[in-house]
């Protein structure tokens, strides 16, 4: 007679945070508009980064020069300068 009980383990609990908590800070994406600045030249930021002290804007000029330092510090590295190649700016 078996007496193996096959009893299945407790299911990870995963968190779900669906409800849009405010847990996590700013840490997380939303479209950048015309209203972001470069924090160095003022022009239209298309890089957001935001860190442990706050959140930084460049433009796409800018994020070429300091984005691949910030990648490694920031909570989140918000990329959105391939939108300059679609829109076929100058
Ligand atoms: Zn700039």
């Amino acid at each position: 007679m078996s007496t193996t009980s096959t009893s299945p383990a407790p299911e990870a609990i995963t968190i779900q945070d669906e409800q849009g908590s405010t847990t996590a800070g700013t840490a997380e994406q939303r479209p950048l508009t015309t209203a972001d600045r470069c924090d160095v030249c003022q022009a239209q930021a298309y890089v957001r980064a935001v860190l442990l002290t706050g959140e930084l804007f460049f433009c796409a000029h800018h994020a070429r020069k300091h984005g691949e330092r910030l990648k490694d510090v920031a909570l989140l590295f918000q990329d959105e300068t391939r939108r300059l190649q679609e829109t076929g700016q100058a």
